[in-house]
């Protein structure tokens, strides 16, 4: 295959693609007309890239209904910001759900290991995957939580957690506790009340369509964490200490104005395309992926029930297939697909996927049509015939 080959390109959840047209016009844009330095003096070009960093966290803020939003690098060092900067201590009881991604289950780990932080998993339903939350407030009575952490769309398999609901819960049980949702798959697409919610991470280069280099946290609370990097902010310079408040404090180092200014792109392409038109085109086009999948005998879609609402990510498996060589079958048709655990080894442990490699994961965007959705059926249908 070169590179000329037309892709049917299902791997949206890793990062979504094509991105839309102003995102690559403005990425390129920028450095020929504004790539100064924001926040680092005065001249004309700084003041532009201050204006166009200050106009995307506005944009940011409006589209997450959030009042401050932090830009950090990538989800995962704004998960490590949070968790880190939880002040967390000894005997403090975490609770995650059993679809969370590495890049919280491993800073968890760390600190089960380094501090002994106790890590719970909130109760899920194995068959349906649907959250007990009956059982939840009994367990959070029993002990009560310091911190969650939840995905709020799992990058496995999809389904979308009450996250609303459990912060209420949480709150309910523990007045001071920290709220993390994980919405690198999420934000943009789902809407979500944050009034409950300390942190929402976002992503710029998945479910927000922007470019990779940018992410960051919404905070929908008063509860700020410590600093995760320390370094130059361009304000307060003659202190050796990170200032007190503001972005700044987790924003140490020069932007990355290139990937600025695509997610200030991607944010206005969002604003006029309509959250709504977005997630209904997506909605329609994963329904028809699992109903046409789940009408090939031989494919079985995680989890088996139907009723649980898939967000554009659906897992599979084929029987005796190993999923790596799915991956490698429908590559070979020019359909890009993902294969293994997605970095989220709890997931599979949880749906017992984890000996047979994982699953092979199809996730979906608005630029997926129903071509591609129909040129997958045909070829796991050629697959499972010679299978
Ligand atoms: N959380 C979830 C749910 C994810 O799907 C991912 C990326 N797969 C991340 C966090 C980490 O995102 P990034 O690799 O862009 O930092």
């Amino acid at each position: 295959m070169n590179s000329e080959t037309p892709v049917v390109y299902l791997d949206n959840a890793a990062t979504t693609f094509p991105k839309p047209e102003a995102v690559y016009r403005d990425m390129d844009s920028v450095y020929r007309s504004s790539g100064g330095n924001a926040g680092r003096g005065a001249n004309p070009l700084a003041r532009r890239a201050a204006a166009l960093v200050a106009e995307t966290r506005e944009l940011a803020q409006t589209w997450l209904s959030a009042p401050e939003v932090t830009f950090s690098p990538s989800a995962t060092i704004a998960l490590n910001t949070i968790i880190f900067g939880a002040n967390l201590r000894t005997g403090d009881v975490v609770y995650v759900s059993p679809f969370e991604h590495n890049s919280v289950a491993r800073p968890l780990e760390h600190l089960r290991k380094t501090l002994g932080i106790v890590v719970r998993q909130l109760s899920y339903d194995k068959q349906t995957m649907v959250c007990n939350l009956d059982a939840i407030r009994a367990h959070f009575r029993i002990e009560p939580p310091s911190m969650i952490c939840v995905s709020h769309v799992s990058n496995v398999f999809g389904i979308l957690s009450p996250v609303e609901e459990l912060a209420l819960l949480a709150r309910q049980a523990s007045p001071s506790v920290i709220v993390l949702i994980d919405g690198a798959q999420s934000a943009g697409l789902v809407p979500l009340e944050l009034a409950n919610i300390d942190a929402l991470v976002f992503s710029g280069h998945k479910s927000l369509y922007g470019p990779y280099g940018i992410a960051g946290v919404a905070f929908g609370r008063d509860w700020r964490p410590a600093p995760f990097i320390y370094g130059g902010t361009g304000t307060r310079s003659e202190s050796l200490d990170m200032p007190s408040n503001g972005s700044d404090r987790y924003e140490a180092g020069s932007q990355n104005i290139s990937a600025v200014a695509g997610l200030r792109a991607a944010l206005i392409w969002l604003k006029e395309t309509g959250r709504c038109s977005i997630y209904d085109h997506v909605s329609s086009l994963t329904a028809q992926l699992t109903t046409t999948l789940a009408g090939l005998g031989g494919v079985f879609i995680y989890p088996s029930n139907s009723r649980v609402e898939h967000s554009s990510v659906v897992s599979f498996n084929i029987n005796g297939v190993s999923p790596q060589i799915v991956e490698t079958a429908l590559g070979a048709r020019s359909i890009a697909v993902r294969a293994g655990l997605h970095c989220a080894p709890w997931a599979h442990d949880f749906a017992s996927t984890l000996t047979q490699g994982g699953t092979v994961r199809t996730s979906l965007s608005f630029f997926n049509t129903e071509q591609d959705v129909l040129a997958l059926a045909e070829a796991i249908d050629e697959l499972l015939q010679h299978a």
